[in-house]
């Protein structure tokens, strides 16, 4: 009898814990803990801050795996030990035979920034913003990526073209600046100079104001203050907070030297300790281009697929091994019911190598179907 312990009940750790759970038998536990008890569909969050979902409609109780035959604990981990693969929850330790880190990142809200803006990354800041949007009928809006890394490289530059539909429906874009900050050079970079300059392009031709290389530094009242000198007004703020590995982790010999969990290998994602493996935000991956794969849950996804696959092989002691190739796609909503996508390998060398596809309903249509299918099919 096998014990798989996987840590965090995120877009990794339920495709792992599903995957898994039907390539090996019920003598085998599996073991999925978080400390929250429901699962939130991210990428929804860009639709809850401008009134297009509800809460309940974008979330699912962990709790539901159990009718799987997972196990769910719903705890802090407040220590992991890689060398014996355990951890401590709610002062209780568990022992794995495997186990599967897919913890994300931890989200930090300046404080001086949550006092008058809204952190549009979690559940509660993207409905709070909401909220204050509703009330809001002229005047600046700047959407502001307080610092490098964060994950779905896409989602501020969403974030700014839904807000701009937004205000054109009610019939208020000519009475709203729509501003978007950020310390990149230029969106999603990389994917490539050609990819990049395309969803800039998009942003202006909405008519927002894109302000690149813009290092937040300081918060006076309702003014931003930048590394560069320059200062912006607004009257609503929403931001992506600062990103950092948990700290459950970064305490870990897991870590390298990017602060994130480093792998031994990058297409089976094993880590340097035996039988544990890291997926998704938590783990950082140099590519050819100098810069790391973006954070996104199409990685975790594909990962958790591969790392479930593998464990099955190892613990029924047969089938074939599978390696994560790093494909991957993202849908980029643009309003107007519209949706673009991008799609390619980050792994090709020397550089990553995407497609944009032109904006339309379909890629729209297909978002939301994949948000049907993800909450119905892993829960
Ligand atoms: C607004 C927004 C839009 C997005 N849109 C897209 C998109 O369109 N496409 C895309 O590919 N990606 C998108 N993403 C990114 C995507 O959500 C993440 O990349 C993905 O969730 C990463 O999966 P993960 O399993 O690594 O981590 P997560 O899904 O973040 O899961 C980590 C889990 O670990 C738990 N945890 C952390 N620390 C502890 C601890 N100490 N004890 C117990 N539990 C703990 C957390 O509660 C969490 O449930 C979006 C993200 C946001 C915020």
């Amino acid at each position: 009898m096998k014990t798989i312990l996987i840590l965090g009940g995120g877009v990794g750790g339920v495709v792992t814990a599903n995957e898994l759970r039907k390539k090996i038998g019920k003598e085998h536990k599996i073991i999925v803990i978080d400390k929250e008890q429901k699962h939130v569909f991210a990428p929804s969050l860009l639709w809850l801050m401008v009134g297009l979902r509800k809460p309940e409609k974008i979330s699912r109780e962990l709790n539901r795996l159990q009718r799987k035959g997972i196990e769910f604990v719903n705890g802090e981990i407040e220590k992991v030990n890689p060398y014996e693969k355990s951890v401590v929850v709610n002062g209780k330790t568990y022992i794995g035979d495997y186990m599967v880190i897919s913890l994300g990142t931890e989200l930090v809200k300046p404080p001086e920034l949550e006092a008058v803006g809204y952190s549009f990354y979690s559940l509660e800041g993207a409905q709070l913003f909401w909220e204050a949007l509703q009330d809001f009928k002229g005047g600046k809006v700047a959407v502001l990526v307080s610092s490098m890394p964060f994950k779905c490289p896409a989602a501020p530059y969403e974030a700014a073209l839904l807000l701009s539909y937004y205000f054109e429906k009610k019939k208020l874009r000519d009475k709203v600046e729509v501003e978007l900050y950020s310390p990149e050079p230029g969106p999603m970079g990389v994917a490539g100079k050609e990819l990049s300059a395309a969803v800039r392009a998009l942003v202006e031709s909405k008519g927002i104001k894109y302000f690149p290389e813009h290092q937040y530094s300081t918060i006076n009242g309702n003014s931003l203050a930048f590394s560069n000198g320059t200062k912006a007004d607004f009257g609503l703020l929403a931001y992506v907070p600062k990103h950092q590995c948990p700290k459950v982790i970064s305490d870990t010999d897991l870590v390298g030297e990017s602060a994130w969990v480093q792998l031994k290998n990058r297409e089976t994602m094993e880590t340097d300790f035996q039988d544990v493996f890291a997926i998704g935000d938590i783990t950082s991956i140099p590519l050819a281009v100098g810069k790391p794969l973006p954070k996104a849950g199409v990685f975790a996804h594909y990962q958790a697929e591969v790392v479930a696959n593998n464990i099955g092989v190892a613990v029924n002691g047969k089938g074939d091994l599978k390696t994560f190739t790093g494909n991957g796609e993202c849908f980029i909503e643009i309003g107007q019911g519209k949706a673009g996508l991008a799609r390619g390998n980050f792994y090709a060398e020397p550089m990553p190598k995407i497609k944009m596809y032109q904006p339309g309903f379909h890629w729209h249509a297909g978002k939301v179907l994949f948000e049907k299918d993800f909450l119905r099919r892993w829960f």
